[in-house]
């Protein structure tokens, strides 16, 4: 190591004191003090880069133009001095009468570049973050929104403001297929969540997965369990009869945190300032935000579509097709006959074609008819296969124990109630602002 020369001087220097206290003792006795390679004594300036700042500007006041280049070489060994972001951190290590001993840079939270002056010339390596693993329990109750729940939890009081945006997108995915949580949620709605993270010594998370969640929705309990059936770390998640929660279609085709809550049901045509039947689903979110497919197909226009403005349409089997209107700009590579899977981006949120502001307009129809994406009953995944059943059944305690062991908000939550309950404000969904109906082959 490099710092074997460098600790050579307080190495005697201990090794002297010991001299000094074992003649001072009656009976010398060697071999008492074992050798220390205690790392000399540093002290650490922490610079920011700011705006047009460079690690060379930084490097200039402490090192002479041949050390700078030495630096900055070494550094370039793991990363690009170019592609470091305003606010990234830089971390100059000093020994003695100040001389720079070392530099980390930090790459991002997961990674920091760690240069060192070594005998002969400066060397680098990365230094992972060090993550410990956790499993979070949350439970709370709803009433505005899942978003505030979480943010005011007291479970998650310590809990980094981003990572709570983590856990509402992970909690987002695992019920995609069954809950829309922009819409459906009501005032004393409760949830129940396992989340296992990977989380940094400053207790920020790397990463993390729900490993099991309850979420009761007007008395209706939707459960999802994680389990991996091929063990390859493509998990997925069940209910507890291993009864798979996707579903071929998503419920909505943006991701929940990028829904804005300005939606107004009172619904009188913006534009054209009449009331006319809605047939489709509007999100109002930030223009640019993806919007996904919300199931396999190919698709079937890409372009201008009456008020719906860019849009593009997709058919899926079964005689499905949906359309997704008011686009700022389509994705790349998605084309008139291209495939898309479930979850691809096909298009970013804008408000061409009649739209006052910034939102996705969703239609579903089937076989020539418009029907309501959330009430639609659409076919399962697959369940839990039947050669891996036993390791489900083995996994599925422990997980649905995790569940029993966060407190739940209030005590009788649980009640079964109709799975064929029609959805929260069926109202506000069917006014049209496209005014292309079904039938029309759209237009090239
Ligand atoms: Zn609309």
């Amino acid at each position: 190591m490099t710092s074997a020369r460098t600790s050579a001087a307080p190495l005697h220097g201990l090794l002297a004191v010991g001299a000094v206290l074992a003649s001072a003792c009656s009976t010398p006795d060697a071999g008492v003090l074992e050798k220390i390679y205690a790392e000399p004594a540093e002290h650490r300036e922490v610079r920011i880069l700011g705006p047009g700042e460079t690690l060379g500007g930084i490097l200039e006041e402490n090192l002479d133009r041949g050390e700078q280049q030495a630096v900055l070489l070494a550094f370039q060994e793991r990363a690009s001095p170019r592609r470091l972001k305003v606010d990234s951190e830089v971390v100059l290590r000093f020994v003695g009468e100040g001389t720079l001993r070392g530099v980390d840079v930090v790459l991002n939270p997961d990674e920091t570049v760690r240069i060192t002056r070594g005998p002969y010339a400066w060397s680098s390596t990365v230094v992972e973050t060090p993550t410990r693993i956790d499993t979070l329990l949350v439970s709370g109750s709803i009433e505005q929104s899942l978003w505030a729940s979480l943010v005011e939890n007291d479970d998650l009081l310590d809990m980094p403001y981003n990572d709570k945006g983590i856990l509402v997108d992970e909690l987002d995915k695992v019920f995609q297929w069954q809950l829309d949580f922009s819409r459906q949620i009501q005032p004393g709605d409760e949830f129940r969540v396992a989340f296992e993270r990977q989380v940094r010594p400053d207790g920020s998370m790397r990463g993390g997965h729900v490993v099991a969640a309850e979420f009761v929705n007007v008395g209706k309990a939707y459960r999802a369990i994680w389990f991996d059936p091929n063990g390859d770390g493509e998990g997925s998640y069940y209910d507890e009869d291993g009864n798979s929660v996707r579903r071929s279609f998503l419920l909505k085709p943006l991701t929940f945190r990028r829904i804005s809550s300005r939606y107004n049901p009172g619904r009188r045509h913006p534009i054209l300032n009449t009331i006319r039947a809605h047939r489709g689903v509007d999100y109002a979110a930030d223009a640019g935000t993806p919007i996904m497919a919300t199931a396999d197909g190919v698709v079937q226009h890409r372009g201008a579509l009456g008020g719906l403005g860019n849009a593009v349409v997709i058919a899926h089997a079964n005689g499905f097709t949906t359309r997704y209107g008011h686009m700022s700009r389509f994705a790349a590579g998605v084309r008139v006959g291209s495939r898309v899977s479930q979850g691809d981006v096909v298009g970013y949120v804008g408000m061409t074609g009649l739209a006052t502001g910034p939102h996705l307009h969703y239609e579903m129809i089937r076989n020539g008819r418009h029907v309501d994406p959330l009430a639609v009953d659409l076919p399962n995944g697959d369940p839990v296969p039947g050669e891996v059943m036993d390791r489900w059944t083995a996994e599925l305690t422990p997980r649905m124990a995790l569940l029993e062991l966060v407190p739940s908000p209030s005590a009788d939550r649980i009640a079964d109630v109709d799975e064929n309950d029609p959805p929260a404000d069926p109202g506000e969904r069917m006014a049209d602002e496209s005014g292309v109906p079904p039938s029309e082959a759209p237009q090239r």
